[in-house]
């Protein structure tokens, strides 16, 4: 269980869901390594709290800044408690208007970013036999839908990861959360998003209305990220915190209704499923 005398590395903490995580942790009283691709973004907010934040440049795709910046906030506050994979953005196109580039980029961010601070930040953990790693997935990294499929892909290899490594390190006392936010009032779906410059006729009803209603959701999603980030901390803070932690309502009916449809299916075809088997 995490207190307030935890110590809390967060990535891409200039808008949105990490920067109201860094908010309410170094409010409460906590301390944080509150992370961005620019810090200038985020020195206001360390400024305001003195010795118990400390503002770090951290591209989770910069591999010699990934272990640099490790370094740094453990050699500032002695450990990190709390780590929390932030940083992620997403990509609308349907499958086929997919770019490499960008593709690969997505999963650097996403993904690899998300993995390569996890294992630096683990051999501190492992050492006090403590620890907590919150990985922001989506509902998305539960259910996929038009136009994200790539997004999709990230969130589901970071829900098979974050099992893994669940699995792994309980025993060794380390915790970890995956988090499923639904829609957020955050850059997400504004400014944040990436989108694909081929545009196919023949998606237009499909991946082309998706994305323009995911686009038009900016401003007006239901989740309110000081809602979140206090769920977050609650969370951290329980004595059995969860592995998936749901957030809005959005985010609680999709996972639930998939549940069912999940089950729908499995019994459906139970008897060629168990038939399968040899004899
Ligand atoms: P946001 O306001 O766009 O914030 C995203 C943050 O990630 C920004 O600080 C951004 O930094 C950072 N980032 C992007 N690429 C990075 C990189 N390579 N290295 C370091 N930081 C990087 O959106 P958000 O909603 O708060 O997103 C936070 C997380 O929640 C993401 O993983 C997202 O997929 C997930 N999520 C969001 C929603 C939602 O509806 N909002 C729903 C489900 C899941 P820059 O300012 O430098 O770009």
């Amino acid at each position: 269980m995490s207190t307030n005398d935890s110590v809390w590395f967060i990535t891409g903490c200039s808008t949105g869901l990490g920067r109201a995580l860094a908010t309410a942790v170094l409010e409460g009283g906590g301390r944080a390594v509150v992370t961005a691709r620019d810090p200038g973004t985020v020195a206001d907010l360390a400024a305001r709290h003195g010795d118990r934040a400390l503002a770090l440049a951290l591209d989770v795709t910069d591999s010699g800044r990934v272990a640099a910046a490790v370094k740094e906030a453990e050699a500032a506050f002695g450990r990190i408690d709390v780590l929390v994979n932030n940083a992620g953005y997403g990509y609308l196109a349907a499958v086929e208007e997919g770019e490499e580039d960008e593709v690969r980029a997505l999963f650097d961010t996403n993904f690899f970013g998300l993995a390569e601070v996890t294992r630096a930040v683990l051999p501190g953990m492992r050492a006090r036999r403590s620890g907590h790693i919150v990985n922001v997935s989506s509902i998305g990294g539960l259910v996929a839908f038009g136009a994200t499929g790539y997004y999709h892909a990230t969130k589901f290899a970071v829900e098979g990861l974050s099992e893994s490594l669940a699995a792994e390190v309980g025993p060794l006392g380390i915790k970890v959360t995956i988090v499923e936010p639904g829609g957020f009032r955050t850059n997400w779906s504004g400014p944040s998003m990436r989108q694909s410059a081929t545009v196919l006729d023949d998606y237009a009803e499909t991946a082309g209305a998706r994305r323009a209603s995911t686009l038009a959701t900016y401003g007006h999603q239901p989740g309110d990220p000081d809602r979140a980030a206090e769920a977050i901390i609650g969370a951290v803070r329980a004595d059995e915190p969860p592995l998936r932690l749901l957030l809005g309502r959005s985010a609680y009916d999709i996972a639930t209704a998939r549940l069912d449809t999940l089950r729908a299916g499995f019994e459906g075809w139970r008897d060629v499923t168990l038939g399968a088997d040899f004899a």
